[in-house]
């Protein structure tokens, strides 16, 4: 059975849970608001299925198929409600509108993300745009597995280690399976955005209508988070001042797995591979109109042919991924684990609210001396 030494031993794509015959495992929070595998040993019949569909217990080595990669933006609005050229949202309309279903992650009724199955071309906003935080697979691969054996099309799109958590789930090569994953620098925990939402409507004094981490109303490059409150009003602040994407993008709140990746190489399960295309700028400053540009990498033959049925709907131009990734080195390898991180979870467990947890942040003698404490003593 699934017995954890590290918690960096497990991303939390939920194979585990969702494989068991016996149904005796199920994914609870730890103290830093990730998710992990509980067993219940009493009714476990030590069947081994869990360890076998782990795929950081069972790295099987692929084949490092790398077919190309284009920079892409499409034609359409979708782009623009999308977080860079809105290649996903072109990849679930094919799908669907051949009588398929669309696997993605999306917000619920408390603004916490987990992945939902979409039957209908008006629910793609739901799937469509980055969430940062973890998303919570659930039974999305039973549910997948089912749609597969009814013959119909599935698109399953999450990071690299979900999309190697269900194909490892699945244990058999579907024809009728897509699966696309994102270039991914990591996922902050689902505890601290909890945190942020709840400091957030306070000082709105309001619930929440909708949520954008994405906003190109500055321009792509220069993005904003965006909230619209139920009361009317409106936060909308650039990425760099929202406090919950700094915490985020100085790696602070991501998942211990994340600081080991070994998903980011560029052999990967999924038939395509889509991101930012940051470094176009650079690259190609005559395409980069600020409203985004995605990068898409082919892996496989099945992800060559789905780009091409979808590429009327795209302008798109061949690129070198060195070229374009080089300004995007976190995308590539595992990012380095900050010494304040201990630190904020030290606060986050003892209940600190979300200003307190910023305030773990300032360098400040008393934060220099704390934070080596908690470092110290929890190495
Ligand atoms: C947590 C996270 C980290 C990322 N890090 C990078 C990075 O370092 N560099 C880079 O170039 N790109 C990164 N991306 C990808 C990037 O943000 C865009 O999602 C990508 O460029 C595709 O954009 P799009 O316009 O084609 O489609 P969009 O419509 O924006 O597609 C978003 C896709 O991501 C999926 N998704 C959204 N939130 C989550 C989530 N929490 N967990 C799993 N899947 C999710 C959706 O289901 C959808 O398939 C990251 C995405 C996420 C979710
Ligand atoms: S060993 Fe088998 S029964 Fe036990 S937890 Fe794992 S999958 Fe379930
Ligand atoms: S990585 Fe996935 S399969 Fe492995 S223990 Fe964690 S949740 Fe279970
Ligand atoms: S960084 Fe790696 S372990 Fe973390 S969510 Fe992304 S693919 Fe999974």
């Amino acid at each position: 059975m699934i017995s954890l030494k590290h918690k960096k031993d497990c991303c939390g794509c939920g194979a585990c849970y969702q494989i068991c015959p016996k149904q005796c495992i199920d994914m609870r929070c730890d103290v830093e608001g990730f998710l992990y595998p509980n067993v219940d040993k009493r009714v476990c019949v030590d069947c081994h299925l869990c360890e076998k569909v782990c795929p950081i217990l069972h790295q099987e080595k692929t084949e490092d198929k790398y077919l190309g990669s284009i920079l892409a933006k499409n034609r359409s609005d979708i782009r623009l409600n999308s977080s860079s050229g809105g290649i996903f949202g072109e990849l679930a309309k094919v799908i669907l509108s051949s009588g398929g279903v669309v696997f993605g992650a999306a917000f619920d009724n408390k603004w916490m993300v987990h992945h939902i199955a979409i039957e209908s071309v008006q629910d793609i906003p739901k799937v469509m745009g980055s969430k940062y935080l973890q998303s919570e697979t659930q039974k999305s691969f039973i549910e997948t597995k089912k749609y597969l054996e009814d013959g119909r099309e599935v698109l399953y799109s999450g990071t690299a280690c979900q999309i190697s958590g269900l194909k490892a789930f699945l244990r058999k090569h579907y024809d009728n399976l897509y699966t696309v994953d994102v270039l991914c620098h990591g996922v902050p925990s689902p505890g601290i955005w909890e945190r942020y939402l709840s400091s957030i409507s306070q000082e709105y004094c309001s619930d929440i209508e909708a949520i954008n981490f994405r906003d190109k109303i500055s321009g792509w490059h220069n993005y904003s988070v965006s909230i619209k409150f139920c009361n009317g009003d409106l936060y909308s602040e650039n990425y760099e001042k929202n406090k919950y994407m700094n915490m985020f993008l100085k790696d602070l709140i991501l998942r211990p797995s994340c600081y080991s990746c070994k998903f980011k190489k560029m052999e990967r399960k999924s038939d395509l591979t889509i991101g930012d295309a940051w470094n176009i700028e650079n690259v190609m400053p005559e395409l980069d109109d600020d409203k985004g540009t995605s990068i898409c990498i082919t892996h496989t033959d099945k992800g060559t042919k789905i780009l091409d049925r979808i590429k009327d709907s795209l302008k798109m131009a061949e690129i070198e991924l060195d070229t374009i990734l080089a300004e995007d080195a976190d995308s590539r390898k595992p990012v380095i684990m900050p010494g304040g991180r201990a630190y904020l979870f030290f606060a986050y467990r003892h209940n600190a609210n979300f200003n307190a947890l910023c305030r773990t942040m300032k360098n400040t003698k008393k934060n220099k001396l704390l934070k080596k404490i908690i470092r110290n003593r929890e190495n």
